[in-house]
């Protein structure tokens, strides 16, 4: 199989899984999305009211996160209840909707599957540094996602979500 739809895939790259069904922050409320996994980028195929392709959004695996060989792709519940696959890119998180939690965990597992098989062979190696404000002097301080930071201005603790 070497295309899915509106994705033509390079000749080496081959399809690891795909849903159905998937929101976005580009797509949340269209539950019509598609995203797809294959061995050289994650596409998170944006549908439109009537089901035609709006954009597909490319992910290269080459910059996706990987911590001392674990690649930054987790499970999270959100406080409205929602089943969320945060992935972690070089250039940014990415967040993806699923409706059963079963899903996102299979997704996690098939990345980290992939990542494991070597197949990845320069997927990038340290977390990337993100943006927050001080919670009490609203200062910018700068980590990483899971670290507690000092802030440099008032010495408060943030931590980085
Ligand atoms: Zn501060």
């Amino acid at each position: 199989m070497n295309n899915d739809g509106n994705i033509v895939f390079e000749p080496d790259e081959s399809l690891v899984m795909r849903s159905e069904r998937v929101g976005s922050s580009k797509g949340l409320h269209i539950l019509k999305n598609t995203l797809v996994l294959t061995t050289k980028n994650l596409y998170f195929v944006e549908c439109g009211i009537l089901g035609t392709t709006k954009e597909v959004h490319r992910y290269p695996l080459s910059t996706l996160v990987v911590n001392n060989g674990v690649p930054q792709a987790f499970y999270r519940r959100s406080i409205q209840n929602l089943n969320i696959l945060d992935i972690y890119f070089t250039t940014g998180q990415e967040s993806f909707v699923f409706q059963w939690k079963q899903k996102v965990k299979k997704w996690v597992e098939s990345i980290n599957e992939l990542v494991a098989s070597g197949i990845l062979s320069d997927t990038a190696e340290s977390i990337p540094t993100v943006y927050r404000f001080c919670s009490r002097c609203e200062a910018s301080v700068k980590g990483h996602i899971g670290e507690s930071v000092k802030c440099e201005y008032c010495g408060a603790y943030v931590s980085i979500e």
